[in-house]
């Protein structure tokens, strides 16, 4: 169902049983406890949450908006998003308050952008995107590999991307799907997969750039206990879950490395993460170490940090359950898979077979179409002639 009249439903709802919705915007540095405190709601509803769903509540971010919903003055329900999918609702019930998380309804529109090379990459790249894109990204999915000062007047660019847009507004970055590039009128196509690397056409992965010079951010690791989910279904509980990061299981007191060469920005408690250490990257990836036994020695806000070094040690603060390191990388704010960005022990060229290949292949027959419109026309933006109005699969 389209959005708008979901959302014309919701508000014909609310009217109809006296319901108000007011919006908020989450303060920087507003902690949870306190926010049900202002709100006279027992504290018992965020403590008898699961460990997990409390690393979810350490996600809100601020100035994030979110609504309360009033029924004669007194709160019936709040809604607070706590990623791009996914919202906490705390609703009053009858057997007092309840928490459950619950996917945000959106749209993805698939767009096309096409233009040909009259002054340079950069200022016609700006121009025919509406600022929408960069060079840096077009670098990012050929992994600089391209020679882009060679482009020479006439080649084409389109790039195929999809945009998420909630009440008619898009509400996070487009994401490139597909792309071709000419230089020298050699052509360049780029296709994303699952594994948020970019393949040409042959399913040959384009090298490494910055995005993925990560090291594991504890050196003699267990195993992974839990890997990064945007939301998933879960069938026995059933009820959606999240987890924004990569869980490393290890000993307690097993080192813990800065990920990445960096500058440390925060050090300290945080509810759901206990013992927390931040780094600041550079391209703007932050990485986050939750549930620290312990700080290393020397380690402060403002400190600069080689990768490798040694910043904390493996524990289980914040939660009850075993020891392990709750690693989160962010780009731009934003929670991302941080196994994209670790560096992989296998050789430099990539190339995909058997299963990933076919899927690869349906993705080159889908986008075919479109590249060979685009190839004839210079159209700036244009969004997908099959509107392919979708709600975002479950991952
Ligand atoms: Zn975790």
């Amino acid at each position: 169902m389209p959005i708008r009249i979901l959302i014309l439903l919701s508000s014909i709802l609310l009217l109809s049983q006296n319901l108000f919705a007011t919006d908020y915007k989450w303060s920087k540095g507003t902690n949870f406890l306190s926010f049900l405190e202002k709100n006279n709601i027992p504290l018992k509803t965020y403590f008898s949450m699961d460990e997990e769903d409390k690393e979810l509540i350490q996600e809100i971010r601020a100035n994030q908006s979110y609504s309360i919903i009033r029924k004669k003055n007194k709160i019936s329900e709040i809604q607070i998003p706590i990623s791009d999918e996914l919202m906490l609702k705390i609703s009053n019930t009858k057997k007092g308050y309840q928490t459950t998380f619950i996917p945000i309804p959106f749209e993805t529109v698939d767009q096309t952008i096409s233009f040909s090379i009259k002054k340079n990459l950069k200022n016609d790249l700006y121009q025919a995107s509406k600022k929408l894109f960069s060079v840096k990204q077009l670098e990012h999915i050929y992994a600089k590999s391209l020679p882009f000062s060679k482009m020479k007047k006439g080649d084409k660019v389109i790039i195929i991307y999809s945009q998420n847009f909630r009440n008619g507004k898009a509400f996070t970055r487009p994401e490139i799907e597909a792309s071709m590039v000419e230089v020298n009128k050699k052509v360049f196509y780029a296709f994303l997969m699952n594994d948020g690397n970019y393949y040409d056409s042959l399913g040959k992965k384009y090298k490494c750039d910055y995005h993925c010079k990560f090291i594991n951010p504890v050196p003699n690791f267990k195993r992974i206990s839990s890997n990064f989910t945007q939301r998933r279904f879960h069938p026995i509980l059933k009820r959606y879950k999240a987890h924004l990061g990569t869980d490393y299981a290890a000993q307690a007191g097993k080192r813990i490395v800065a990920s990445g060469a960096g500058k440390i920005v925060s050090k300290g408690w945080q509810n759901g993460y206990g013992r927390t250490i931040v780094i600041q990257h550079g391209n703007g990836v932050r990485t986050l170490y939750g549930h620290m036994k312990g700080y290393a020695k020397g380690i402060f806000v403002g400190k600069k940090v080689a990768q490798g070094t040694t910043i904390g040690y493996v524990g289980s603060s914040g939660r009850s359950t075993g020891p392990h390191l709750h690693f989160g990388l962010y780009q731009n704010g934003k929670a991302t898979n941080p196994s994209h960005y670790i560096k992989k022990q296998v050789a430099s060229t990539v190339k995909l077979k058997g299963k990933p290949y076919q899927k690869l292949q349906t993705l080159v027959k889908r986008f075919r179409p479109t590249f060979q419109k685009a190839k004839k026309y210079d159209y700036g933006i244009k969004q997908a002639s099959n509107k392919n109005y979708q709600q975002k699969k479950e991952s």
